[in-house]
C-alpha cells in the first residue's frame, strides 16, 4: 500500500486514524507545530474518498459561543451535569482552547455562520455553526494537510496498536483489502469515532437498539476499531455505555436528519394511541434524545398529535418538522386513528384525558410555560394545550443514532490514559471516540467544538513530544 510511491509501513513521525473534525485538527496541527525538517505524517482512514469523514460529513456542525467567541459558562455547566467522568481540569482545558481554535480555523479558511436560535429555549444566545458545514471543514483541511505534506491512505482499515510492554506505543496494525501491514510510528492520535456502526453492541446495550437505523455515514463506518484497539493495549473508559445521542425523525424521509420535534407542542402516542412520554419535560435540545430512546423502548415507532389551534398557536412548531413528507391530516381524532391504524377508540380516550388533565394557564409556545396536566400518566410539564380543533395532524416519529457516548479515557491534554490515570506515552484520542457524557442528555451542540479543540490540542502535544 503506498500513496504516490510512499510505502504506508513508513517509519511515521505521527499517525492518525479517522478524517473527521478530530482527526484532521490533529493532523494539521501536528504540521503546525514541527520544528524538525519534512514530517513524516499518515492519515487512515477505513472509508473512501468519497465517504471520507464519519459524522463530521453529516453535520452543519452547529455550536454555541458568548459573544467574544468563547465557550458560554452554562456549556460547560451542561457538560459537567452530564458527564460524571468528565474532570474540571478536562472542561477548564476545553474551555481555555475554544478562542484560538476559532482563531486557527478562521486563518485556514474555516469562517462561522450564525444560526437562528429559536428553537434552542434552554440554551439560548449566540448559536454558530460552521461555514461549508462538516462536509466544507473536511475539504478545506484534508488540502491543508496535504499541503503541509500529509500522506492518506483510503479504506485502510485499523486493527490494533503494537506497544511496547507497559511502555510506548510503537505501531499500527491496518488492513486494506487484502492486504495488512503494520506502520511503525512515534506517535498515534486515535479519531475514528465511537461505536455508532456496530448495531449489534447498540442492541445489547439499549433497549430496542436493534431497531435503529445507521442513516448516517459516521453511523456505518465508525464501529468502535479503535476504542477496541486502545482498550486492548491496556487503556480506560469512560462515558455511559448505553448513552448515545439519539435523534427523533420522520423514518419516512431519505433527508439527512429529518427531525421532527413538535410532540412537544401536543401530544405522542405509541401505535395503540396511547401517551408513554412527557413530552415536554424540556425544551426540544435537552429532551429529544430522551424521546427518541423512549420511542424505542416503545416498539421503534410513534406518532406526533396536534390540532389547529395548537398549529396556528405556534409558528415555531414548523421549524422542527424538517421532514419532506407530507402530515397526515384528518377531520376528527376517530379518522386520524384510522389513518394511522390504530384503535379509535383508544386515541379518542388518550386525547379526552389529556385535553381535561391540562391546567387553566395561558399557553406560550415560544418558552416553558408551565401550562401542564394534572391527574394523568405520564404527566406533561409544558405547553399542554387541549387538542379540539380540526383538521387533526400525525407525523411518524422513529430514532435515529447520531452517535454513542462511551469511549476512551483521556487526561486533559488529550492522551490516553489507563485505569490507573497513567498516560500510555505515544497515544491521544481526540473528538467522539473519547468517552465523556453520561446520563441520557446530550447538551445539545458540544461535540463539534469539542472534536475541533481537543484534536487541534492532540496534534500539537504530540508535535511537541515528538519533536526530533
Ligand atoms: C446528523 C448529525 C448532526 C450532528 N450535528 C451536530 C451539531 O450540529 N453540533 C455538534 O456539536 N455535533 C453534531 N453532531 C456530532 C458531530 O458531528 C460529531 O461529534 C463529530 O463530527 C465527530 O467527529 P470525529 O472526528 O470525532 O469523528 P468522525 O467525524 O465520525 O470521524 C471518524 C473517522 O474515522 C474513520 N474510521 C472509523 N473507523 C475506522 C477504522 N477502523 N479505521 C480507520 N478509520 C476509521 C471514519 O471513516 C471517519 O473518517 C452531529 C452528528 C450527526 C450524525
Amino acid at each position: 500500500l503506498s500513496d504516490n510511491g510512499v510505502d504506508i509501513r513508513g517509519p511515521w513521525d505521527l499517525i492518525v486514524v479517522g478524517h473527521g473534525f478530530a482527526g484532521l485538527s490533529a493532523a494539521v496541527a501536528f504540521l503546525e507545530s514541527w520544528s524538525g525538517t519534512a514530517p513524516r505524517v499518515a492519515v487512515v482512514d477505513r472509508a473512501s474518498v468519497d465517504e471520507r469523514g464519519g459524522s463530521t460529513r453529516s453535520t452543519t456542525a452547529t455550536f454555541r459561543l458568548t459573544d467574544a467567541g468563547g465557550l458560554p459558562d452554562d456549556v460547560a455547566q451542561l457538560i459537567r451535569a452530564s458527564a460524571g467522568a468528565a474532570t474540571d481540569g478536562y472542561l477548564r482545558s476545553f474551555a481555555a482552547h475554544v478562542p484560538a481554535t476559532l482563531a486557527w480555523l478562521a486563518a485556514n479558511g474555516v469562517g462561522l455562520l450564525r444560526r437562528d436560535a429559536a428553537v434552542a429555549l434552554e440554551a439560548p444566545g449566540n448559536w454558530n455553526s460552521l461555514a461549508g458545514g462538516g462536509a466544507g471543514f473536511i475539504d478545506t483541511y484534508a488540502e491543508r494537510a496535504t499541503g503541509l505534506g500529509a500522506r492518506f491512505f483510503y479504506q485502510v482499515e485499523l486493527l490494533g496498536l503494537e506497544r511496547e510492554p507497559g511502555g510506548r506505543v510503537t505501531g499500527v496494525r491496518v488492513r486494506g483489502g487484502e492486504f495488512e501491514a503494520v506502520m511503525e510510528t512515534s506517535a498515534v492520535v486515535l479519531a475514528s469515532g465511537g461505536f455508532e456502526g456496530d448495531l449489534e453492541e447498540l442492541a445489547r446495550r439499549i433497549p430496542g437498539g436493534e431497531l435503529l437505523e445507521p442513516a448516517f455515514v459516521g453511523a456505518r463506518v465508525n464501529t468502535g476499531a479503535g476504542i477496541a484497539a486502545a482498550t486492548a493495549v491496556g487503556a480506560a473508559r469512560s462515558g455511559q455505555p448505553d448513552g448515545a445521542c439519539l435523534l427523533p425523525v420522520d423514518p419516512r424521509s431519505d433527508l439527512v436528519a429529518p427531525v421532527v420535534g413538535n410532540w412537544q407542542w401536543g401530544i405522542l402516542v405509541d401505535l395503540d394511541g396511547r401517551r408513554f412520554v412527557d413530552e415536554a419535560e424540556h425544551g426540544f435540545e435537552l429532551h429529544a434524545g430522551s424521546v427518541a430512546k423512549a420511542i424505542l423502548a416503545r416498539g421503534g415507532l410513534a406518532f406526533a398529535v396536534t390540532d389547529a389551534t395548537v398549529r396556528a398557536a405556534t409558528p415555531m412548531l414548523e421549524r422542527l418538522q424538517r421532514t419532506d413528507q407530507p402530515v397526515i391530516i384528518a377531520d376528527s381524532i376517530r379518522e386520524l386513528a384510522d389513518r394511522l391504524g390504530m384503535k379509535g377508540a383508544v386515541l379518542e380516550r388518550t386525547v379526552a384525558d389529556y385535553n381535561a388533565a391540562a391546567v387553566d394557564v395561558p399557553y406560550d409556545g415560544d418558552r416553558l410555560d408551565g401550562k401542564r396536566t394534572v391527574g394523568i400518566s405520564p404527566a406533561k410539564s409544558n405547553w399542554a394545550h387541549p387538542l379540539t380543533e380540526p383538521p387533526f395532524e400525525a407525523l411518524p416519529v422513529a430514532a435515529q443514532i447520531a452517535f454513542t457516548f462511551e469511549g476512551l479515557r483521556v487526561d486533559d491534554t488529550t492522551h490516553v490514559v489507563d485505569e490507573s490515570g497513567q498516560t500510555i506515552p505515544g497515544l491521544y484520542a481526540a473528538g467522539e471516540i473519547v468517552g465523556l457524557y453520561d446520563g441520557d442528555t446530550y447538551p445539545a451542540g458540544t461535540s463539534v467544538l469539542r472534536a475541533l479543540v481537543f484534536g487541534r490540542l492532540a496534534g500539537r502535544e504530540a508535535s511537541v513530544e515528538t519533536r526530533p
